[in-house]
């Protein structure tokens, strides 16, 4: 069972209320590599990058069993850049900086290797390229999950929508299925969303969790009530590694499993947040993350005798 995820892999520079960092390896593709590695291997990368990004960094990716067979280096541009600052709730942030830089002239192509693949994780990029990776599969993958952002709505809302219709799965937060809808009800954003294409979508809501609506159906994952939450740059992309990885691990893609992916992306998530950028990404182990999802279980574990 294999995996394709799509993305950018970028420099961040991010600020938050707990201090600043000027320049940190990131990106959608990089993010939801790391989180989905933990359940299956090996994961095949697409992505563009410059001449500037670390070996070390690529070396750590490829540690991990990502192929970067679909990972095109441009010798003399430079990464994608995104600069962002969070408020002081954590859960809002304002783009300062995108810089498309080797974004520009992306082409992403799907490697003969990569052809097998079942599950196919779309991470936030142009919606174009998006629709590109999903036309040039051969068979089509088992799933199709995609993520996006209020930035392509913004500026390639018709792209957006042409994707849309060839998903199963979209992923957006709160405030992006309201711009994406236009209904300020959740219940009724879902319901027009879901008639855009995808049977499945995600609303992401932050600390205060995520939704996972099918059909007439609901489930609600939270997260993790945190004691130190210090940089959420990446926390909804490492959501979706985890969500797929799992999905992919165990080769079911009914709703209850689904429930039960939104609670290992949930807890993904909560590591991502602990420190700045992939970092902690890059030390958890197996034992962290049972032991974790172990918590989300007590979380909402409860007793009651109805009579
Ligand atoms: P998240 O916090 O999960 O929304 O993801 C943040 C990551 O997405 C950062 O590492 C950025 O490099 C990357 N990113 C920011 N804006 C974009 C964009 N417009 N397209 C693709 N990736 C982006």
């Amino acid at each position: 069972m294999s995996l394709i995820t799509v993305g950018t892999m970028a420099f961040d520079a991010i600020e938050t209320p707990f201090g600043k960092v000027d320049k940190i390896v990131g990106g959608s593709a990089t993010y939801v590599a790391y989180a989905a590695s933990n359940f299956l291997q090996p994961i095949h990368q697409i992505s563009i990058i410059g001449n500037d990004f670390p070996k070390e960094e690529i070396e750590a990716l490829e540690r991990r069993g990502v192929k970067l067979d679909g990972v095109e280096v441009v010798a003399d541009k430079k990464s994608f850049f995104w600069s962002g600052k969070y408020h002081l709730d954590m859960n809002t942030r304002d783009t300062l900086v995108t810089d498309l830089n080797v974004l520009a002239d992306f082409n992403p192509i799907v490697p003969d290797s990569y052809q097998d693949s079942e599950f196919l994780m779309l991470g936030n990029l142009m919606p174009k390229l998006q629709l590109s990776v999903i036309n040039q599969m051969k068979v089509r993958p088992k799933l199709i999950v995609m993520d996006t952002m209020n930035f392509w709505m913004d500026i390639a809302l018709d792209d957006l929508k042409e994707v849309l219709k060839k998903v199963d799965v979209l992923l957006v937060n709160d405030g992006e299925a309201r711009q994406l809808s236009g209904e300020f009800s959740l219940v009724k954003a879902a319901r027009k969303i879901m008639e855009m294409g995808p049977q499945f979508l995600i609303i992401k809501k932050g600390e205060h969790g995520a939704l996972l609506f099918h059909k007439h159906h609901v489930f609600f994952a939270p997260a993790l009530p945190l004691e130190e939450v210090f940089d959420p740059t990446g926390a909804g992309d490492t959501f979706a590694g985890g969500f797929i990885g799992h999905l992919a691990k165990t080769k079911d893609i009914s709703f209850e499993n689904m429930k039960t992916a939104i609670i290992v992306g949930s807890a993904l998530a909560s590591f991502c947040v602990e420190k700045f950028g992939p970092e902690r990404m890059k030390e958890i182990t197996k034992e962290d993350i049972d032991e974790r999802i172990r918590e989300f279980v007590q979380l909402v574990n409860f007793d009651i005798d109805l009579v």
